[in-house]
């Protein structure tokens, strides 16, 4: 609760502080005021879609229980917030598919620079303090940038990285990877995968490979493909998002740098969009300010 309260700082003044304000300084609850949150929402990234539903959701709720007070309003709007964040989903669960007494093998997928090394990075530190074996495997080949930076979380977070040089089959990374941590009982394997929007076909392909190679290990895997996205980036996220889901089948969403953007409302348009859940959600640069997404903590931290 306290990173999300300081995540969410900056969306806290576009979104939360100006209902609260507003909220504050009408003095009736008419037309006038709803379309003045209907483009408060707008403008912290809601999408117009959820936007438009929520203020005429408000606007019955409202008649149905009289209310007359703007602060009133208050309430039934977080409960609209949170209700259509569950509602969009196609199940509820917004939790991590972890095995218990298995191999559980996640796969990361996204675009450079989205924070894709670094919530990987962050995950593998949270699973070896909890006492598990963590296996990362730098597969994103293509750039050797990439494989580097895998192995300085690796240095970070105590954990082991399987690599090859630039250059190699992402596969036969992957393949050394998910052998040893079948063989040696690991309880965890992060894969990190090369984003190369612009060459689709090549994308799919390599996921393709890389799934057959895992499923020839662990049939039931991969138990997460996890697109990672960058929030400031705002409706970006929400294209890349879309593109990526027509290349592969992702599970879910890692939200990154909801600390650095005023328009956390991209959590609610992606899920009512795109229907994917956001799992995990990034609040900082440090290796422990990664969390597992709570749409009511969000909500709450909004308006706090
Ligand atoms: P990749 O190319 O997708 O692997 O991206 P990186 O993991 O290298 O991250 C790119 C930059 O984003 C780095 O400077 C990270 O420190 C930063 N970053 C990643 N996640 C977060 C986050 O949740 N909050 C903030 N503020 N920065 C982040």
């Amino acid at each position: 609760t306290e990173k999300y309260d300081k995540g969410l700082k900056k969306s806290r003044k576009t979104f939360g502080q100006r209902l609260n304000e507003l909220f504050a300084n009408f003095r009736s609850v008419d037309e006038d005021f709803f379309e003045e949150v209907e483009e408060t929402l707008i403008g912290a990234d809601v999408g117009f879609d959820a936007a438009m539903r929520i203020a005429d959701e408000m606007r019955q709720e409202v008649k149905l229980k009289n209310v007359k007070k703007p602060k009133e309003v208050q309430n039934v709007i977080i409960e609209k917030l949170v209700n259509l964040y569950d509602e969009a989903g196609e199940d509820e669960n917004h939790a991590l598919n972890i095995q218990p007494n298995d191999l559980t093998v996640m796969l990361f997928v996204g675009v450079n620079g989205v924070g894709k090394t670094t919530s990987i990075g962050k995950l593998a530190y949270e699973y070896r303090m909890a006492g598990k074996k963590v296996l990362m495997a730098a597969a994103d080949t293509f750039r050797a940038g990439a494989i580097d930076q895998l192995v300085v979380w690796g240095e970070r977070s105590g954990v082991e990285v399987i690599r090859h040089n630039a250059g190699g089959d992402p596969a036969a990374v992957v393949f050394d990877a998910v052998k040893k941590a079948k063989d040696e009982h690991y309880d965890v394997l992060l894969v990190d995968t090369a984003g190369r929007l612009q060459n689709k076909v090549n994308l799919m392909k390599e996921l393709d490979k890389i799934k057959r190679v895992i499923q020839r290990e662990v049939p039931a895997a991969p138990h997460e493909v996890l697109l990672v996205v960058d929030a400031t980036t705002g409706q970006n996220a929400m294209v890349q998002a879309k593109q990526f889901k027509e290349t592969t089948d992702v599970t879910g969403i890692v939200l990154t740098k909801l600390d650095g953007t005023a328009k956390g409302g991209i959590v609610l348009a992606i899920r009512n969009e795109l229907h994917l859940p956001v799992k995990l959600v990034g609040l900082g640069e440090g290796i422990d300010d990664l969390e597992v997404f709570d749409p009511n903590q969000f909500v709450i931290g909004l308006f706090k």
